[in-house]
């Protein structure tokens, strides 16, 4: 597995460099561009690294598959259709009638955020006690990010009003937005992150006991495969064929069910948001390892 990472790493390195960083959130538009990470979880808990594998960053939209883990049932205030529009559409939600098309978009993570505060008082330290639980590494808000969002983040402003106008959050406004940004900047490295996600290629079994029910662990696959990359969805599937999430910060998190979890860094942004060398990286793993869920 080693080998194979050195040669995904040798493979994708004339492309790390390229894409834009996510300078909308301006913390993040600071981060160098021509950085690479890749780890690779296996079931039986062997974690294997190439480049900056352990160097934490921004873990942004990767949050949303955790709270979702950890919210309980959301399906009577959240779909699970992908969407073609941006993550952070107010039209797509408006053309909804306020119920989020999937989970994995702002809207749909604001409602999965108040769920998880209603059911546990503390929506991003329950993220972070499970994601330091799983990872063995403290799981930190970076502040500096978190406040570089709340200052800038209109849209998700908006989102949450206009989830809320449709009577779809038990929370206040401000303290639902407050926990999903702050879960968005949390830190970690591929390495941390993989070993985190473990669950999702052990059906539901985690580092410290069951996460979630194998069933439920099945649609929490299919939805990242059909909703987790952005409207570069289908491509995805077709170029690497795995469940994956992206995040702005440039992270993928990507389960080959009872095999691994792989979770790949890399700054630089292509135009539906993917990170242009993290994509190259899983499609020229799947290659080399010939896995995929097809
Ligand atoms: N915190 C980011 C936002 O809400 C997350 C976006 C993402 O990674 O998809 O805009």
């Amino acid at each position: 597995m080693q080998s194979t990472l050195e040669e995904v790493a040798a493979r994708v390195r004339p492309l790390v460099g390229q894409g834009r960083v996510a300078s909308y959130i301006p913390a993040l538009g600071e981060v160098p561009v021509d950085r690479f990470g890749m780890a690779v979880a296996t079931v039986d808990g062997e974690v294997y690294g190439a480049g900056d594998s352990g160097r934490p960053f921004s873990v942004q939209s990767l949050s949303k598959v955790f709270t979702l883990a950890l919210a309980g049932d959301v399906w009577d205030r959240v779909g699970r259709e992908p969407s073609t529009l941006a993550f952070d559409s107010l039209a797509q939600l408006e053309q909804d009638r306020g119920m989020p098309r999937n989970p994995f978009l702002n809207a749909g993570a604001l409602v999965t955020t108040d769920r998880l505060l209603t059911r546990t008082g503390d929506a991003v330290g329950a993220l972070r006690r499970f994601l330091t639980e799983e990872s063995g590494a403290p799981a930190t808000v970076d502040g500096a990010v978190a406040a570089s969002e709340l200052a800038t983040g209109h849209r998700n402003a908006a989102l949450a009003h206009l989830v809320a106008g449709y009577g779809k959050l038990d929370n206040p406004v401000d303290d639902v937005l407050d926990h999903y940004v702050r879960g968005c900047a949390i830190a970690l490295s591929c390495a941390d992150l993989a070993r985190a996600a473990l669950f999702l290629a052990r059906g539901g079994e985690g580092r410290s006991g069951r996460v979630l029910p194998p069933a439920d662990v099945k649609r929490l696959n299919a939805t990242m495969l059909v909703c987790g990359m952005y409207d570069g969805v289908g491509e995805f599937a077709y170029r690497v064929g795995l469940p994956a999430k992206s995040g702005v910060g440039g992270g993928i998190l990507a389960v080959v069910p009872n095999r691994c979890v792989v979770c790949v860094w890399s700054p630089g942004l292509d135009a539906c948001g993917n990170s242009v060398a993290g994509v190259a990286a899983l499609e020229a793993f799947t290659v080399l390892t010939g896995w995929s869920v097809f």
